[in-house]
């Protein structure tokens, strides 16, 4: 029997873990591991499947190595006992949905083609979906849709599903995001269904794989997802995909990469002033509400990269003036979305306003800014959080680099001459910083 005293190293390292990953990675990796036997010289360990064995020491060696006991070479002393599962059901009644459940895809019934407008910078891209939606598996495949955050890549995606649902009814279609696929395969392993899952994802006959940039740094699904992804383009089986960046761009194994590219690659940039406008005035008529043309171009001019912020200023705009029973104007748009247009420095910014800012911009957690992961968007996200905490704040590099959970003032520097050098070239990096400076709140 172990005592607490034995456990204390598996329990520091869980509470050092804790801290530095996601909730649902958490669950996945750590909470089923149990420790059966401890001494100076190694840990024996309970994991649920070789996977996660193999997972753990992946990606969480060097954290492991700081708690664990270690061989004289410095080496992790795991020995790794893999779980017996005792029952062994024929029919499990907690069978991950993907198995059980075929019409689980649900798309959101605002993102159609109806919906979608139309401008220079994504016509292209969405004649590419609306041709495959038409005819899936005969015209690009796959047709990999990448661009930047808030342009509207999920919104043809489900426009596209709903399309193929719509005519051609028999078609078995998932649409899944990258993240769910991932823990629809942690799930299965752990239920041992993987080979159900495979069958399931392989009979189908339309893939929607959303946010591709989640499998980076994840050989073990990248695989899996590598083969499923090439069993249905083999049979000529419909795969659409989307990412922040386009596949050459992304840190996956040459032999996915070049599997993305085969079909068609399309970019969806940002749209251009008139595009946004009527954007704003097709999403104000969806709310119910009017929107005149000089108060959507002036909103336009000032929010120019994110149709997603460009949505927020009109919901924001259509309660006030429903609340306020007045009519959209210039000035009440300036009043009621001062914070979102403009930005007047404050004085008595800190860096959690900052950290806040970036994190809504990038739609991560505040706590993963401030962390060590090093996933390509959470580390810009942090690059540009010191950035503009060196930039805005006055404050010593030591104090402001400790507030990033107690990195060095010498990587705060670091990052800001990074960011510096790039915004020079990237106009579309010093765009997305403009917005987020415009976002802080003091
Ligand atoms: P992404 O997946 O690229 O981050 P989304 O598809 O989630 O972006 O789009 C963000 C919001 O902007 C959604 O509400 C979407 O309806 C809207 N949107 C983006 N582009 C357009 C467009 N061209 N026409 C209408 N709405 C759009
Ligand atoms: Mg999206």
């Amino acid at each position: 029997m172990l005592t607490c005293k034995d456990q204390d190293v598996w329990i520091k390292f869980l509470e050092f873990i804790k801290k530095r990953i996601s909730e649902s990675e958490y669950k996945n990796w750590f909470s089923h591991i149990k420790v059966l036997d401890l001494n100076e010289n190694e840990i024996t360990l309970q994991v649920p499947s070789i996977f996660v064995q193999q997972y753990i020491l992946d990606n969480y060696k060097k954290d492991l190595i700081i708690f664990l006991p270690t061989t004289k070479n410095g080496d992790l002393a795991i020995n790794f006992v893999i779980k017996e599962n005792k029952k062994k059901k024929i029919i499990s009644p907690t069978l991950p949905a993907a198995i059980n459940d075929r019409d689980e895809t649900k798309f959101n019934t605002q993102y159609t083609f109806d919906n979608f407008i139309e401008g220079p910078s994504n016509q292209f891209v969405k004649s590419a979906a609306l041709g495959v939606a038409q005819k899936p598996g005969k015209s690009f495949n796959p047709l990999f849709i990448h661009g930047g955050v808030g342009l509207g890549k999920t919104h043809l995606l489900h426009s596209l599903g709903h399309y193929i649902r719509t005519h051609h009814k028999r078609s078995v279609i998932k649409s899944i995001t990258t993240e769910a696929f991932i823990n629809d395969l942690v799930a299965n392993l752990r239920n041992k269904s993987v080979d159900r899952m495979k069958r399931f994802y392989r009979n189908l006959d339309v893939l929607i794989v959303d946010d591709i940039q989640f499998l980076q740094n994840r050989p073990n699904f990248e695989e899996e997802f590598c083969n499923t992804f090439e069993a249905l383009i083999n049979q000529n089986k419909q795969v659409v995909i989307a990412s922040d960046n386009p596949p050459s761009h992304l840190k996956l194994s040459p032999r996915l990469i070049a599997r993305m590219e085969w079909g068609l690659v399309a970019h969806m940039g940002v749209p251009d002033l008139e595009t946004r406008v009527a954007i704003l005035i097709h999403k104000a008529s969806l709310k119910g509400v009017t929107i005149p043309s000089d108060v959507a171009f002036f909103i336009a001019e000032r929010i120019f990269n994110n149709v997603r912020q460009l949505e927020g200023a009109i919901n924001r705009l259509a309660a006030y003036s429903r609340l306020l029973n007045s009519e959209l104007t210039k000035e009440l748009a300036e009043n009621i979305l001062k914070e979102m247009l403009s930005f007047t420095p404050q004085k008595k910014l800190s860096v959690e306003n900052i950290l806040k800012s970036v994190a809504s911009f990038f739609e991560i957690k505040a706590s993963d800014v401030r962390g060590e992961s090093r996933l390509k968007k959470i580390a810009l996200a942090r690059q540009v959080a010191m950035y503009l905490s060196k930039e805005l704040i006055t404050d010593s590099l030591q104090k402001m680099a400790a507030s990033f959970g107690g990195k060095t003032h010498s990587t705060l520097l670091h990052a800001w001459k990074k960011i510096t050098n790039e915004i020079k070239v990237n106009q579309t990096l010093q765009k997305q910083i403009e917005i987020i400076k415009k976002n802080i709140e003091a």
